[in-house]
This record gives C-alpha cells, sequence and structure tokens, in this order.
C-alpha cells in the first residue's frame, strides 16, 4: 500500500511518502526528522486525534463548557468519547485548565476544561 501523510507535528508540513505492507517493513521518505516518522507511523496504523468537545455546566450564565483532551487519542474511540461527555454535568465555577476526569476512557490523557467560568454570584 502507498499512502501520502502531511505531517502536522511542526509548522514545515513535510509530506511524507509510505510505502507499506506491515508497520515492521514501512518505508518512508519525505520527513524532516524523526518526530514525522512516528507521526507517519501512527496516522497509518493507528491514527489519534486530540479530542474537543463541550459539556453542560450549571450555575453559570453560559451552559455549555469547551473542554479538550491534553494529548491525542485513538481515533477508533472519538464517538464514544462523544457519548461520554454528553453525560457529564459540572458547576459552575470552573478555571480553564482543570481538570474534568484524569485518565479519560483509560487513555492516559486528561479532559481539561478550556474556559475560565466564574459563578452566577461572581
Ligand atoms: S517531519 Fe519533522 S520537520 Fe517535517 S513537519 Fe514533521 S516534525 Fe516537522
Amino acid at each position: 500500500m502507498k499512502r501520502t501523510v502531511t505531517c502536522t507535528v511542526c509548522p514545515n508540513g513535510c509530506e511524507i511518502g509510505i510505502e507499506y505492507n506491515t508497520k515492521e517493513d514501512a518505508v518512508l521518505n519525505g520527513y524532516g526528522c524523526k518526530r514525522g516518522v512516528s507521526y507517519a507511523l501512527d496516522e497509518c496504523f493507528e491514527p489519534k486525534r486530540t479530542f474537543t468537545s463541550s459539556v453542560k455546566i450549571s450555575g453559570s450564565d453560559r451552559r455549555v463548557l469547551p473542554v479538550r483532551t491534553t494529548k491525542p487519542i485513538p481515533k477508533s474511540i472519538l464517538m464514544k468519547a462523544a457519548k461520554e461527555v454528553e453525560g457529564i454535568s459540572l458547576k459552575a465555577p470552573i478555571k480553564c485548565g482543570e481538570v474534568i476526569e484524569n485518565d479519560f476512557l483509560n487513555t492516559k490523557a486528561k479532559l481539561i476544561a478550556t474556559m475560565t467560568l466564574e459563578g452566577e454570584n461572581a
């Protein structure tokens, strides 16, 4: 199989060519550094994405709070992640960066708030 992957690890955006049958026999070209090799291999064999969403919040003038994971999680569980956050309900105040779940879906990524919301009486 042949693929081209655009590396998003740094602004250089190297176009990495990858030819493979298995991860072990993959041949890569076009990468500017080793980080691109692991990015391209991950993208072909176990793609990951940073998960962003919002959760319900009460006690604030907003009804939802934006959240994200602190690192990319497997792309294959993004739908499960969306279902998981539907069940989360928080109460203001909450600070930007505050941890909502420590080991989100057993991925070792934290789920954190990406906005500070004061309580209604603040
Ligand atoms: S391969 Fe290296 S230099 Fe190229 S975009 Fe990825 S991180 Fe940047």
